[in-house]
């Protein structure tokens, strides 16, 4: 089975909604293993992007020197957690070669088109563009312009064409191409990496929700554009968003709860189970306080092993799986014990 995960941009540090979605994606992965599966793991890590330029700008930092730093410091942080590390874990900036092929094989495909050195998708040629997201034109230019697509860009012929490929702008790393020297575009990364190492389709290919459009819609576009086997994945997975203060946890709003500093005042295994006891696909609200207070208060009630494995196969239900565990302690037998222990080590809970 082939799980393909998208990783971090290496400029910040691990905030909660990172914790969030790698410690689910460790449970599945886990629990895949557990069932029998011979599970192969990709992660990537995009190493080069906008994001990761601008910020090594304003910190005049190398943008491969703050890589280095901020993926060590990531590791760390899933270290911590009991996040295994990916079978995988490519960098965008190894991959270019085969990125520069999936474009050209698009521009061949008819969709993709070049101006100035930058090549763009065409969205026009591919009249299922929207399938994943299922969301409306107005909706998906909001969140374009919301999330790094540039729908403003003149050069575009329609204002959802995104780049596969971006011309070189002074300051900026480049590599050599057929349209010159530049560099990727954030979705053909993603798609290329997986495609490359997981073959196609792969099994499961996810991250969190703010992925789906337009990174995820735009893979999925980019992936079937060319030809090759269908479907680009055979199941997509997203985990919920992580709001503090009433506002989604995010960089620019400056609410981000890091996973570094919770760690210093919780055990890291704690804040594992906290995560753990909200459904994957469940946004939610982070409140510190919480992580101090008790987690559960279960009635009694008999419950056996079969009704924790029932509830991982129902959707990867581990708030329920963590309150089949919590009646089996209260029931302190040595059958309740015995299920506790083989729970908790299965969810990475283990002492
Ligand atoms: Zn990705």
């Amino acid at each position: 089975m082939s799980v393909y995960v998208c990783g971090i941009t290496p400029y910040d540090s691990a905030h909660l909604g990172h914790a969030f979605t790698y410690v689910h994606f460790d449970v599945l992965v886990r629990y895949l293993r557990h069932l029998g599966a011979e599970v192969v793991h990709a992660q990537n890590i995009t190493d080069v992007d906008d994001d990761i330029l601008r910020v090594s700008r304003e910190r005049g930092v190398d943008f491969q020197e703050l890589a280095r730093r901020e993926v060590a410091s990531y590791e760390r942080a899933m270290r911590a957690l009991r996040v295994a590390p990916p079978n995988h874990s490519p960098r965008a900036t190894e991959f270019v070669p085969h990125m520069v092929e999936e474009v050209e094989a698009l521009l061949d495909a008819g969709h993709a088109y070049e101006r100035t050195g930058t090549v763009y998708f065409s969205v026009a040629t591919d009249p299922g563009y929207g399938r994943l997201s299922g969301v409306g034109r107005d909706e998906m230019l909001k969140l374009a312009a919301e999330r790094g697509g540039h729908p403003e860009d003149p050069h575009k012929g329609d204002a959802l064409d995104f780049v596969l490929w971006q011309a070189w702008q002074p300051g900026e790393p480049w590599w050599e191409s057929p349209w010159g020297r530049g560099r990727p575009g954030w979705h053909i990364e993603c798609s290329t990496m997986s495609r490359r190492l997981l073959g196609q389709p792969v099994d499961v290919h996810g991250g969190g929700s703010d992925l789906i459009f337009p990174h995820h819609e735009s893979e999925l576009a980019q992936a079937e554009g060319v030809p090759g086997p269908r479907p680009f994945v055979r199941h997509w997975v997203h985990t919920g968003t992580v709001y503090m203060a009433g506002e989604k946890m995010s960089k620019s709003l400056g609410n981000l709860a890091f996973v570094d500093d919770v760690i210093q005042r919780h055990h890291p295994l704690r804040l594992r189970e906290f995560i753990l006891r909200r459904h994957y696909r469940q946004d939610w609200g982070f409140d510190e306080g919480e992580l101090a207070e008790p987690f559960s208060q279960p009635g009694r009630g008999p419950d056996d092993r079969d009704d924790f494995y029932r509830a991982l196969d129902e959707d990867l239900d581990t708030p329920e799986a963590l309150r089949v565990l919590d009646r089996a302690a209260l029931a302190g037998d040595s059958k309740g014990k015995a299920l506790w222990e083989e729970g908790r080590a299965l969810l990475g809970l283990d002492p």
